[in-house]
């Protein structure tokens, strides 16, 4: 606990629970939408089954139905062909004793029947169907409620759907799901030396990045972003952009601005306008993380190295918004042996950029990127994950495991 009164320069664990307990005090609220609006939301109530799946038993092949009893155990037996049965047909034609019918594949077994003998393994002539021995009783039968029972849990509250689930919900006729609203996000990069794409550089000048990689970033996220802008790092102008934005914005996300510099206005901003939940975690890249409250938005001040930025939204901003959708699946770990040797130069939790490849083994590797900087976007462009090398160590050996952050 800082001098100040909120946590400081806190582990990585803290700063995430911390996160989770602010979000879950902002769960966004439920929404009914259509099942093509549904994509990518969370659901807000468990679905159970409104009748069983399938909803009657069916045909597994196209063949023919007969009841199990008549097949023969040795030699073979001939059938009366009665009828038959296709997909979407209003009427199954009853079958009795050594009888049998046509049925084509999710067909509804006619009344008498339970077994049907593939179309490959009988011979036909006329009316007459001739099965050998060796069919299975109740072979190629789909039964009523196998898959989902009516009344089963279809999908659980909290899970994304995407297209499993959806096609789920579909196939129990359900056309509207409950799902949580959106979350809205708003994106403010700060810095004087900042310009936009597309417009020549002054002395000491960049192009600003941070704002369209943290709104493909929240977009990729599946959340809506409210507005992005860029703002000078002069306290007033900064308080006035952090206001608004948190008028009409469940997160506020801002970079630069929350180191020590003479410009890092914003936690001096953010007490005055809200609460600081904490500022600073012990965490490369992304020290200088800044998390608090305006209003009703969470605020997450993220460090403007490019990298820095990145890697925090996705650790915090991806994590917080999983929390206010109630989100209940928890990512699989994934884990990787380490293909070279790696020094950590502090103590700190380190979230490294890497390429991951798997062998002939399938053994998967990840092979830490040469330029760790957190000012290189190279080592954003070039990897395809982030290895988490928890606080303590600092010596990893080659073949050594570690976790990927999901
Ligand atoms: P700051 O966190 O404001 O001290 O910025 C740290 C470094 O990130 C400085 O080199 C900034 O020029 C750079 N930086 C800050 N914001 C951006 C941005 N939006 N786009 C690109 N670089 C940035
Ligand atoms: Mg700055």
């Amino acid at each position: 606990m800082a001098e100040s009164g909120y946590p400081s320069r806190i582990g990585l664990e803290q700063a995430l629970a911390i996160v989770a307990t602010r979000a879950a005090q902002h769960r966004l609220p439920i929404e009914t939408v259509s099942l093509v609006e549904a994509q990518g939301r969370v659901l807000g109530e468990e679905v159970r089954a409104p009748h069983a799946l399938p909803p009657f038993d069916n045909s597994a092949m196209d063949g023919f139905a007969l009841r199990g009893a008549d097949l023969p155990a040795t030699g073979e037996r001939a059938f009366t062909l009665v009828g038959e049965v296709l997909a979407g047909a209003a009427f199954a034609p009853a079958v009795a004793s050594g009888e049998c019918a046509r049925i084509t594949t999710g067909a509804p077994m006619p009344p008498g029947t339970d077994t049907v003998v593939i179309k490959e393994n009988i011979a036909i002539e006329g009316d007459r169907v001739t099965v050998k021995s060796g069919e299975k009783s109740g072979a190629n039968v789909r039964a009523a409620g196998e898959d989902y029972a009516k009344g089963d849990l279809a999908i659980a509250a909290g899970t994304p759907a995407g297209a499993a689930e959806l096609a789920v919900l579909a196939a129990l006729g359900i056309a509207d799901v409950s799902v949580r609203r959106l979350p809205r996000i708003a994106v403010i990069a700060t810095g004087d030396e900042l310009v936009p794409p597309g417009q020549p550089l002054g002395f000491g000048q960049i192009h600003e990045s941070n704002a369209v990689m943290l709104a493909a970033l929240a977009r990729e996220a599946h959340a809506i972003v409210s507005a992005t802008r860029c703002v000078r790092d002069e306290p007033e102008a900064l308080r006035d952009a952090l206001l608004d934005a948190a008028a009409d914005a469940d997160i506020v996300v801002s970079s630069g601005g929350v180191s020590a510099g003479e410009a890092d206005h914003l936690p001096n901003v953010l007490q005055t306008i809200g609460e600081i939940h904490f500022h600073k975690v012990r965490l490369k890249p992304g020290m200088p993380t800044l998390f608090g409250q305006i209003g009703a938005s969470l605020y997450f001040g993220l460090p403007g190295n490019p990298v820095a930025s990145a890697v925090t939204f996705r650790l915090f901003i991806g994590f917080a918004l999983r929390a206010m959708q109630g989100v209940s699946t928890i990512p699989k770990p994934t884990h990787a042996r380490l293909a070279a040797s790696l020094h950590k130069r502090h103590a700190r939790a380190e979230l490294t950029r890497c390429s991951l490849h798997v062998d002939g083994d399938g053994v998967r590797w990840a092979t830490p990127h040469a330029r760790q900087g957190s000012g290189m976007l190279r080592g954003l462009v070039e990897t395809d994950a982030l290895a988490l090398l928890p606080e303590g160590t600092r010596e990893y050996a080659e073949g050594d495991i570690v976790l990927l952050w999901p």
